[in-house]
């Protein structure tokens, strides 16, 4: 049996890792406990793909000079993959943002193929839910870009959890443009930096 072990970087104020200060690690990092594990982390990095998407990330951000919206580096990175197809795997819900989505990268020159939630028309029958309810397909999502051959897909408001089963069907990366929240306007960092808000978080609400 694995043995336990804890994982706790949000107690760390300091993160000296950010700089490679190793000296300065704290007694429960991972980076002191985990070494063997690290170790093996670093080799899978020598695997291209892996590698290959880490570098384009980085660039991109370096690139943009942390000043780009999501958006248009969802189309840098897609440029640096040397991508010709992408992938959108939107929310019904947020048509109006996929379309432009969508036109906006056909100007970058790629080929786009967008799939909507709902396609398939699944039955709630197959989620053991009332039969009559029509539900998200996300695994549709997934299989009908891997068939395009999309190179990188974007989640555009998926919900929770459908947005995980279409990350693990979809073959080619999957990144978040919009992480759907019907509250915040899509921000679901804004929860928590307001009272109003905050009170939604609790769990007797
Ligand atoms: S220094 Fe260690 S404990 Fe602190 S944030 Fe980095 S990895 Fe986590």
């Amino acid at each position: 049996m694995k043995k336990e072990i804890s994982l706790s970087c949000v107690k760390c104020r300091a993160k000296p890792c950010v700089k490679g200060r190793l000296e300065a690690l704290p007694s429960f990092c991972p980076m002191r406990h985990l070494e063997g594990l690290l170790k093996h982390v670093e080799e899978l990095y020598r695997d291209s793909e892996a590698a290959k998407l880490a570098g384009a990330a980085t660039r991109v951000a370096l690139k943009g000079d942390y000043a780009w919206p999501r958006v248009r580096e969802f189309a840098e990175l897609a440029k640096e993959l040397g991508a010709k197809k992408v992938g959108l795997a939107f929310c019904a819900g947020l048509s109006d943002e996929a379309e432009k989505i969508a036109s906006l990268l056909e100007e970058w020159g790629f080929k786009v193929y967008s799939v909507c939630c709902k396609c398939g028309s699944l039955s709630g029958f197959f989620a053991k839910l009332d039969p009559s309810v029509i539900l998200c397909n996300p695994i549709a999502q997934a299989e009908l870009l891997n068939r395009a051959g999309t190179e990188l897909n974007a989640i555009i408001g998926l919900c929770m959890g459908h947005d995980a089963l279409f990350a693990k069907y979809s073959k080619a990366p999957a990144v978040t443009l919009i992480a759907k929240d019907r509250v915040t306007g899509h921000s679901p960092a804004v929860a928590l930096y307001t009272y109003y808000h905050r009170r939604l978080l609790q769990p007797s609400t």
